[in-house]
């Protein structure tokens, strides 16, 4: 039997996957040849199978370097609940468990080594694992050698002595991160020798995109929320204080919901992560220090309660979504007074470089946020890929496709007439007051309801006049301010249009977002049933102490109840389920499925 052949048959054999996603089949059939690889593929690509597997065929160890003790842990659980035999070094042990770690490594029992990098490097571990036969060296995360990461590690400066001491070990790095300057910073650091590199479209498909204009934050997220009871989530904030009061007010609305900052103790900050993982509570409400080292699978939607830092920032934050490649949706909320927030923290940067930089960092996300094609098409594009779509199906520009502009030259007028009435002094919100013949104590207190501007604007909402005003901005015939307080000047352009020299166009707001298509991978499936088999697979987790996803995925326990199995033949077809698997949980979720169709008096549908 060809190794590869065999990589097949353990594909569904152990991992219970029916086939390889994208070039895993290369990049593992490469690596069995014991070629050095550099793995770049995005969050949830399935990058730890391209050297989980080879580790069951190479007959000596697999040794895989990873950066959190967090992940490591994971990790190990995972391939233990698969049946593999995996096994960690690090600091978090008691002395007992690593001794029995060591014996298994030195009897060979341990087919993959999980580790530090500091940890290897100590001179006694270093010599215990030269004289074993270490067929492969994994660094994962390894973007923490370069400089140029965003997560550089000194300790992975070491990992080439490492490698020097491990004669017969092909090498593979893993990241998802893409610059070329990373990529070669790794190959130069770890000394890959004529390493292939196998880069994969960064282009993640289950997720849904979308942006709406931030009009009432809170109200907005509640309503987001409602529609998605008991889905997991990460609520993203921009500062403690508001991560903080949004979490008080869910926990008010009867959400299960945790906060996660900086300005928490770090037990606190670990027992609400814990519990997340866990699925003991729905909704982490965090800024932006959570989410490194989650390896979570069913996050079901991320949104950015205020605007991220860079589209960097943005692209890894929604990441953590739908590693399951069951969909997921993201949502950003955005408001023009959310740049400020930006702006003055870039201004608090020390040098005029850093500055520019991060200025230009954020004129890219500007441009992301107000682009009316697809969201997917920027976004790769950012990350040097050329990617094109007529329709992605999966962003708010590709599923409301924009009409075709309107003439608004008339709003035009009544908005710039009365920024200039009131003297280029006050900002969007005022003037709306202003159009829409508010009695407010500032309106009166500056004696804005005299002037013949006063509540000429009530064709128009105040939600779709804020729409306007940012069209007025984006396409420049106004200048908002930002530095002083968003306050509204009028442009040479603008003039024009206020004197009937010039047209504007663009949209007017309907106060509707229409519902996405659902997708082939999104099957109909019967909910009681998966309620029922979630709360088994809670109970198993937790008399294991493991994360609920070690036992299934919600995609494995979505199959089951949508194909009903009646028999362990059919049950062994359902995603996720391999041979351990089928052993250890088999009967167990079985019954829970026959019991649920008698009941229910549901036919069988094995298929
Ligand atoms: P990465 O390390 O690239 O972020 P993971 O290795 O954690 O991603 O994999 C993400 C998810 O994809 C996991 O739930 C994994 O079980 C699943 N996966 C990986 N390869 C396959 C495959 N060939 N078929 C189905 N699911 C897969
Ligand atoms: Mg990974
Ligand atoms: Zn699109």
């Amino acid at each position: 039997m060809t190794m590869l052949k065999l990589a097949k048959d353990k594909l569904k054999q152990i991992f219970g996957f029916d086939s390889f996603r994208s070039f895993q089949e290369d990049v593992i059939s490469s690596f069995l040849s014991k070629n050095d690889s550099l793995v770049i593929m995005p969050t949830g690509g399935g990058k730890s199978l391209c050297y989980q597997l080879p580790a069951l065929i190479f007959e000596g160890l697999t040794i895989v370097v990873s950066p959190l003790i967090a992940l490591m842990k994971d990790q190990v659980e995972q391939l233990k609940d698969l049946g593999i035999n995996a096994v960690l070094l690090n600091s978090s042990l008691t002395g007992e468990e690593y001794f029995e770690n060591i014996t298994q490594l030195r009897s060979g029992e341990a087919k993959i080594l999980y580790a530090a990098p500091e940890t290897l490097m100590k001179p006694d571990i270093l010599d215990m694992l030269s004289s074993l036969k270490a067929d492969a060296l994994v660094v994962d995360e390894a973007h923490c050698v370069s400089e140029w990461g965003h997560d550089f590690r000194p300790e992975y400066r070491a990992i080439s002595q490492i490698r020097k001491k491990l004669k017969n070990a092909v090498c593979m790095a893993l990241t998802a991160t893409a610059t070329e300057r990373v990529q070669n910073d790794i190959v130069k650091n770890l000394k890959l020798v004529n390493a292939k590199i196998y880069i994969d479209s960064f282009d993640r498909k289950n997720l849904l995109l979308r942006i709406l204009p931030k009009q009432n934050a809170v109200s907005q997220t509640l309503e987001f929320l409602k529609s998605r009871p008991k889905k997991s989530g990460i609520i993203y904030c921009f500062s403690r204080k508001q991560a903080d009061s949004l979490y008080l007010t869910l926990k008010e609305k009867g959400y299960s919901a945790l906060p996660y900052h900086a300005g928490l103790s770090s037990l606190e900050r670990n027992k609400n992560q814990d519990m997340f993982i866990k699925d003991d509570v729905q909704i982490i409400v965090a800024t932006i220090a959570f989410g490194m080292g989650i390896n979570k699978s069913n996050i079901r939607f991320i949104v950015h309660f205020d605007l991220p830092k860079n589209i960097e920032s943005y692209y890894q934050e929604i990441g953590r979504a739908g590693r399951d490649s069951l969909k997921a949706e993201c949502l950003m909320l955005f408001s023009y007074g959310d740049l400020q927030k930006i702006r003055f923290l870039i201004d608090q940067k020390n040098s005029e470089d850093e500055k520019r930089i991060a200025r230009n960092h954020l004129d890219f996300l500007l441009g992301f946020i107000e682009s009316k094609s697809c969201r997917r098409v920027s976004l790769l594009n950012y990350f040097g890929e050329n990617y094109q779509t007529e329709n992605c199906e999966m962003c708010d520009n590709c599923l409301n496709p924009k009409e075709e502009t309107v003439d608004i030259t008339i709003a035009a007028q009544k908005f710039l007439s009365c920024v200039k009435r009131t003297g280029e002094m006050f900002g969007i919100n005022h003037i709306i007051d202003i159009l829409r013949g508010s009695k407010s104590q500032k309106i009166s207190n500056f004696n804005h309801h005299n002037l013949t501007t006063y509540g000429i604007g009530l064709e128009f909402s105040k939600n779709q006049w804020r729409h306007l005003a940012r069209q007025f901005i984006s396409s420049k015939i106004l200048l908002q301010d930002v530095e002083n307080f968003g306050v509204l000047k009028i442009t040479p352009d603008g003039y024009d249009v206020l004197k009937g020299l010039k047209k504007a166009n663009g949209y007017i707001e309907e106060e509707k977002i229409a519902a996405s298509k659902t997708r082939a991978e999104d099957i109909n499936y019967d909910e009681p049933l998966f309620n029922l088999l979630r709360s088994k697979r809670k109970n198993l987790a937790d008399a294991a102490s493991v994360p609920p996803y070690v036992v299934f995925s919600d995609k494995s326990l979505i199959e089951m109840a949508a194909y009903f199995p009646q028999s362990l033949e059919a049950f062994e077809k359902i995603h996720g389920v391999g041979e351990n698997k089928l052993k250890k949980y088999g009967d167990t979720f079985l019954a829970i499925i026959i019991d649920y169709c008698r009941n229910n008096k549901i036919a069988k549908n094995a298929g």
